[in-house]
């Protein structure tokens, strides 16, 4: 299969991310992944594949419409193929998903707590709160339907005994918001030992909102 110098750039930066996400202590070892939405396929990192040996010939590639679970690659696509491709079905606005057991959103993820309104910085995950999903065996159906309820109106969520999602319009903003989420778990995590947060409004919260239609990763010129 040849692979344009379009496509193959977009599978390098899915491997820069990954080494990223390692390298920043967002994720460990060959758990996690990421995928970029590309034309009329989604490309994602391959299952149990350690990143320092990455290269973009062995990024998967699967088709948005076509056979579900087709894909295409010298090796067999993450686990979690079904949420990674669930999500650009059901969600337009969505270009990249990355999931990580970054060490606090997991902490949480394992007290099956959502994260409430505790930082100003939650309304730039579409509302309120991080919903924390049920819990489900990794890389099934039943995974992806809880994933996607618990991402309903937002670009995150925690997965019950698991870890987390982050999404975004690419995959800047979807690293950034994963970033975002792991430290906004990491303050709710260090209030709950010092008595508990105080909570922000629905009206506090809107009015961030507001501000952060202009606020956010920049979309270079
Ligand atoms: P993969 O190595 O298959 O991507 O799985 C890692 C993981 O995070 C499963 O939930
Ligand atoms: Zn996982």
């Amino acid at each position: 299969m040849k692979i344009s110098a379009k496509e193959t750039a977009a599978r390098q930066a899915i491997i820069d991310n990954c080494l990223e996400m390692n390298a920043s202590g967002l994720n460990q070892g060959t758990s996690g992944n990421i995928s970029v939405r590309h034309g009329k396929a989604m490309l994602i990192t391959p299952s149990a594949t350690p990143y320092k040996a990455m290269t973009p010939e062995m990024i998967c590639s699967m088709p948005l419409n076509g056979e579900y679970g087709a894909w295409e690659g010298p090796l067999k696509p993450s686990t979690e193929w079904r949420f990674h491709l669930d999500i650009f079905k059901a969600r337009a606005d969505v270009g990249a998903v990355v999931h990580t057991h970054s060490t606090y959103a997991t902490t949480l993820a394992i007290a099956r707590k959502s994260i409430p309104a505790c930082h100003y910085m939650i309304a730039a995950f579409g509302g309120n709160d991080i919903r924390c999903s049920d819990y489900e065996l990794y890389g099934t159906e039943a995974l992806s339907a809880t994933a996607l309820k618990a991402l309903e109106g937002r670009n995150g969520c925690l997965l019950a005994n698991h870890g987390m999602i982050a999404v975004g319009a690419n995959l800047d903003k979807a690293m950034w918001l994963a970033v975002e989420l792991e430290t906004i778990a990491r303050q709710y995590h260090g209030v709950l030992q010092i008595g508990g947060p105080v909570i922000l409004s629905d009206a506090q919260i809107e009015e961030t909102a507001k501000g952060f239609s202009t606020y956010g990763l920049q979309d270079k010129k």
